[in-house]
Order: structure tokens, then sequence, then C-alpha cells
């Protein structure tokens, strides 16, 4: 028996775990210090009511004979995925449900849409971002190439003629920066994959964070992407599912490569390895899309994206270079005076006893930057920027 080498290949993720040793110990080193963390990517509120009644009516049907069910369909009920569709088509975008696969959350999407891809594709994953795309391709040995997103950029790179890929992840509106792409750069990349036959996932967690109506929600509201781009969504960020887990894959019938639809492949992928989504999950994600439910979700969505313009208004005030925090829950701001992102994390820790998330946990231009999330409560988020203010 053999190991996969590959994961030899990794670096050794301390982000996480080094931030919480950090705090742990200054904690225990300052006991009475009420800290605050600005740094997590999980959500606070809870799932909203229209969910959970959804979730326990779904667990009465599971209790009765005549209405439980066993296994459901691989690629989800049609109930969730007809709700779906009808949510794209509220942002201009034709899809069939059946192009719609249900699932247990982007993270496992963006992961194992790999299977049906060949390993000998060159990779393309901007730096930085969410730190899954590289390492899952590392885990598979597959070539990767970076495309650099830095502040000259805007946190948008944008393709490059010269370099040639064969897979490109896109993450819009984007972790960490929180930087979002307009249809015409969007434009761009799905022109790029369609020149070089090449396959963008797209990954959309975070578009019902996504204010400004002018900006894509969907990679598919750019005319040419259903033949060249999968998409990719959840239910974490928008409903609260972090730990609840439910998301969804979009592989047009039109996306073809090799003469094989993607569809066929991914359909086979799903049926021989994955069993489904819970039926009262799916349930619960559902309520996601009734009128109440979306009231709920979009009270949700409101309260976070005040706490970013709370955070955004300080870092403004105080002149601090930052992106991000009016379309996406994550504030990405330069670290003062030329600190590292390590360096900016103990001073902010120490003298401010805020938590934030170092940028270089996210890629090589990373260094140098800082995460804040509007993630935590109003009242949290309000005091720690009251603390920064008078740091700064
Ligand atoms: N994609 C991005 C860009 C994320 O930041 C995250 C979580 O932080 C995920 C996917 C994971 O989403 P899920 O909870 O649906 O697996």
């Amino acid at each position: 028996m053999k190991i996969n080498r590959n994961f030899l290949n990794l670096k050794d993720s301390y982000l996480f775990a080094t931030i919480g040793q950090k705090v742990n110990d200054y904690q225990k080193a300052n006991p009475d210090a009420a800290i605050i963390r600005l740094g997590i990517g999980d959500v606070t509120l809870p799932l909203c009511p229209a969910v959970t009644e959804a979730m326990k009516e779904a667990v009465a049907e599971m209790g009765a004979r005549e209405t439980f069910r066993g296994y459901g369909p691989y690629e989800g009920y049609a109930f969730l995925r007809e709700a779906l569709c009808v949510s794209y088509a509220q942002k201009g975008v034709k899809l069939q449900s059946d192009e719609i696969f249900v699932s247990d959350g982007a993270k496992c999407d963006v992961a194992n849409i790999l299977d049906i891809l060949s390993g000998d594709n060159v990779v393309l994953i901007p730096d930085p971002v969410y730190p899954v795309y590289l390492d899952t391709n590392i885990m598979d040995g597959r070539t990767v190439v970076f495309c650099d997103a830095t502040a000259a950029n805007e946190f948008l790179p944008l393709p490059d003629a010269g370099t040639h890929a064969d897979i490109i992840y896109l993450c819009s509106p984007n972790n960490p920066t929180g930087s979002v792409y307009t249809h015409a750069q969007l434009a761009q990349w799905v022109a790029y994959a369609r020149e070089h036959e090449a396959l963008i996932l797209f990954d959309a967690a975070y578009e019902a964070f996504i204010q400004d109506p002018s900006l894509p929600r969907s990679i598919y509201e750019v005319p040419g992407a259903l033949e060249c781009a999968v998409e990719i969504g959840s239910f974490s960020k928008t409903a609260g599912f972090t730990g609840t887990r439910c998301g969804w894959c979009v592989v047009p019938k039109g996306l073809i490569r090799e003469d094989v639809p993607l569809h066929q492949l991914w359909m086979r992928r799903q049926s021989t390895k994955f069993n489904g989504v819970s039926y009262i999950v799916q349930r619960g994600a559902a309520a996601v899309f009734t009128e109440e439910g979306a009231r709920q979700i979009r009270g949700h969505i409101d309260m976070y994206m005040g706490n970013a313009k709370i955070i955004a208004q300080t870092m403004a005030v105080h002149g601090f270079a930052y992106f991000g925090g009016d379309n996406s829950p994550y504030i990405w701001l330069q670290c003062p005076a030329g600190m590292t992102s390590w360096q900016y994390f103990d001073r902010l820790l120490e003298q401010a006893n805020i938590v934030g998330t170092p940028g270089s946990g996210f890629g090589a231009n990373g260094e140098g930057f800082f995460r804040l999330t509007a993630f935590g409560s109003h009242a949290n988020t309000v005091e720690a920027m009251e603390r920064f203010q008078t740091l700064f």
C-alpha cells in the first residue's frame, strides 16, 4: 500500500490554530481582557424561524409511517432545486432545475468537482483566496499557477492572455478581500475560458451580501458562461447553515468538454459517492425562498452588512486603506506602518483585545493585510470599533 504522497506537499496550515493559541495565551495572561473576535468566518445569528419551522415539520413527517422518506434523490429533492431555479430566474438566469445539484456545502463541491477533471489540467487560483482551492488541488497533484490579486488591481485579477489555464477558480464576493467582480470583468474571464476551452469554477458563497444591484450575483448573468462555468452556492453564510450544511452546484447541460457533457459525469460521480442531503435540511433550505423566509434572511444579512458598514467607516475615518465591506461581509485592510499581518494581529490583540485574521494566511499577496469580518454581533462590532478609535 502506498499513500497519496501529494498530501506531503501541503503546507501545514497553522493559521487558525496559531490564532487560537495566541488568543488563549493572551487570555490566560490577562484574564480580565474582554476579547472580541472579528476574525472568524462563521456566522453568529441562529437559523431563522421560517427555516426551523420547516425543519420541525419535516422531522414530524419523518416520524410518521405515511410520510417517512428513506434515501432521497442524489441530486437533491425537486422542491429545493425548483426553488433555486426560481431564485436564479429572479437574477435573470435561466436554468433547468435538473442542472442544479443540492450538496452538503460549497467546501465539498469546490473540492469534489475535481473528481471529474483530469489531474493533468493546469489550475489557476487567485492569490489571496479561500485556501481550500489550493490545498485540494495539491492533494490531487495538479499544477497550480497563481494570478495576483493586489491593491493595484483592487484585488480583482483579470486574465492574462499569455498564461494558459484549464481550470480557473473565481470567488466573488471574495474571501478574504471582499472584492466583487463587475459584469464586464467577469465577461473577460468568460471570454478567456471559452478561448482556452477552460472551465471556471465560480464560488458564489457570498452572493447574498451584494448590495449594489448592478453587480452580478451569478456568473451566468454573463452571456456565454453557461458553456464554460460551474457555479457553486451555499446556504452557510446566507442563512446560517454553517453547522446545518446545505449548498448547491450548477452544472449546465451545455457545458461540454471533449464531447462529453460535464453534467453526465457529475451526476455519475454524485450517484456513486454521495447519498444526498437529509430531507429535513433540504426542507429548511427551501424555506429560505418562502416570502417569510426571504424577509427573515434579509434581516440577518442587513444586520451583518450594518456591521460591515460600521467597520468600513471606522477604517475610512482613520485613513486606513481597505477593500470590501460594501458588498461583502469581509473588510480587508492594509496594515499600518508597513507591519506584517502577524505583527498587526499581535498589536490589535494586545492593545485593543480585538482578534482578526492575518492576511498572509490566504496567500503570499495577503502579507501586510488583515481581514475583519462582519459576522460578530452588532454590540461587539460597535465596541471593537470604539476600541479601534481609541487605539488610533
Ligand atoms: N467558499 C468560500 C469562499 C468560503 O469562504 C467558504 C467558507 O468560509 C466556503 C466556500 C464553505 O462554504 P460551506 O459552508 O457551504 O461549505
